[in-house]
């Protein structure tokens, strides 16, 4: 929602820096952008009673990071503690690199941060910011999520309150559709809709992850089966948690599931992450290798962070590596992330494994992934996950989609998508 230049005047800013030469500078450059409303203040503590005060609480402050008494990111953590609600923008001297960082500790503390000013600042970056600012539609308020007992996740589980949604899996090259990963919700009774990262942690506090990966691999191997009775055969993923990895009859348990459902292990993905750090890994070890030696195909999920690591890629025989969303969303402008995400496509090239990028959101993510070469991709920009009885909808648009906006590489306009895809929605429909 653009603000109107009346609005402009409106808008309360406060200038902290301790150079009062950088104060009068920057006032003046507001002042001229059309924001008359500016106060400054040469210390944090100063800046705090501001804060506090009802006549002069900003609605967003320019911040220094080098300060002599408080600095930058002392005052950040304090802005915290005094309930600014406000948005920031960060200015310093300081390389990129500490800008980047620091951008991204205030993002962590939930304050909108616009984004950071390099000194000498340029009139015209800080009215780019400054515009950015009167774009953002007023701030949402904050929804507190609700943390749900062991008891309660173990009712859901016994009602079949979980439902399996399915998010596409696509090659980069030709667009076909590969395979899908299994996410699990939970359909509240009164909450509505509840996602994973606020059960997945309680069941594997509370002894109930076996139970909850039985439930989602049954009825997702119940799906693959109709798909495949309609003549689709799609790769299908599931999640499991290392804390599956502790019961030695997991391979036995999946491989028996996997074969009254009549899906062939070589189908079946299991993606591990690792949430936490496992103690001792010679279970984990052992379930993981029989489970390969039972071709179901490994993945180790969310590659680079937690402890998804370089150890268990040296420790166990995954044949798939998903680069984590934190380092491919943007990398083709973030020469940090870049760097990242091309290590991970090397490693996986070297050892022998397919390579799936996570957090695919948009035109320039899918363009960049073709350029570098990865094998599958994933994300928002392909397809958010949905029930299963969208996806061959879904499907059909996405082969319009694929010849539509030419993001097929050239000369690999995936047709096949679109030949199976008629013959299933034929079937599925019926
Ligand atoms: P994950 O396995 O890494 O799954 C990918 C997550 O990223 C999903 O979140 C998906 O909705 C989200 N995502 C996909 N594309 C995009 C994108 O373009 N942008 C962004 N920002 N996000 C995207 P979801 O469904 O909330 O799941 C979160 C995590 O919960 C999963 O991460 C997985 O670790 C865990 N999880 C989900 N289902 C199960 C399950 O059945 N068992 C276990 N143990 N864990 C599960
Ligand atoms: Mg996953
Ligand atoms: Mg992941």
């Amino acid at each position: 929602m653009k603000k109107t230049m009346n609005e402009k005047y409106t808008i309360k800013i406060l200038v902290l820096d301790d150079e009062p030469f950088m104060l009068k500078l920057l006032t003046h450059m507001l002042t001229k952008l059309g924001f008359p409303q500016v106060t400054t203040c040469d210390s944090g503590r100063a800046a705090l009673e501001c804060v506090d005060s009802p006549h002069c609480a900003p609605d967003l402050i320019l911040c220094d990071l080098n300060m002599p008494e408080m600095d930058g990111i002392e005052f950040v953590r304090k802005l915290v503690e005094h309930q600014y609600a406000g948005s920031l923008i960060l200015v310093s001297g300081e390389d990129e690199r500490v800008l980047q960082t620091t951008e991204k500790l205030v993002q962590a503390h939930q304050i909108t941060v616009l984004g950071h000013l390099n000194k000498p600042v340029s009139p015209a970056r800080l009215g780019a910011l400054l515009e950015k600012y009167t774009c953002l539609s007023p701030q949402k308020p904050k929804v507190k999520k609700v943390v749900y007992s062991a008891d309660e996740v173990r009712t859901a589980i016994a009602n079949g309150e979980l439902v399996n949604h399915y998010q596409p899996k696509v090659a980069v090259a030709s667009g076909r559709v590969v395979g899908v990963e299994t996410l699990v919700r939970w359909n509240h009774p009164l909450d509505g809709m509840v996602f994973p990262d606020q059960f997945i942690g309680v069941a594997e506090e509370h002894g109930l992850i076996d139970a909850l990966t039985h439930t989602v691999l049954i009825a997702a191997l119940a799906q693959a089966k109709i798909w495949r009775q309609a003549g689709l055969a799609l790769r299908l993923a599931v999640n499991v948690s290392m804390d599956n990895l502790k019961s030695l009859d997991f391979p036995d348990l999946v491989a028996g599931l996997a074969a009254e459902a009549g899906v062939p292990p070589q189908d079946v993905v299991l993606e591990v992450t690792e949430s936490r750090l496992m103690g001792d890994l010679r279970v984990p070890l052992e379930i993981l290798t029989r489970l390969r030696l039972k071709r179901f195909h490994l993945s180790i999920d969310d590659f680079g962070i937690g402890h998804s690591s370089l150890a268990q890629l040296r420790d166990i025989p995954f044949d798939e590596l998903k680069i984590d969303r934190s380092f491919v969303h943007r990398a083709w402008t973030d020469d940090t992330l870049r760097a990242i995400y091309d290590a991970s496509l090397s490693l996986a090239k070297q050892l022998g494994m397919e390579a799936v990028a996570e957090g695919v959101e948009d035109r320039d993510d899918w363009d960049f992934l073709q350029r570098t070469g990865c094998y599958l991709a994933q994300g928002y920009f392909i397809a958010k996950p949905m029930p299963a009885a969208d996806l061959p909808g879904w499907m059909e648009d996405w082969r319009i989609r694929l010849q539509e906006q030419g993001l097929a590489g050239a000369g690999q306009h995936s047709l096949s998508a679109g030949l199976i895809n008629r013959t299933v929605m034929g079937k599925l429909e019926s």
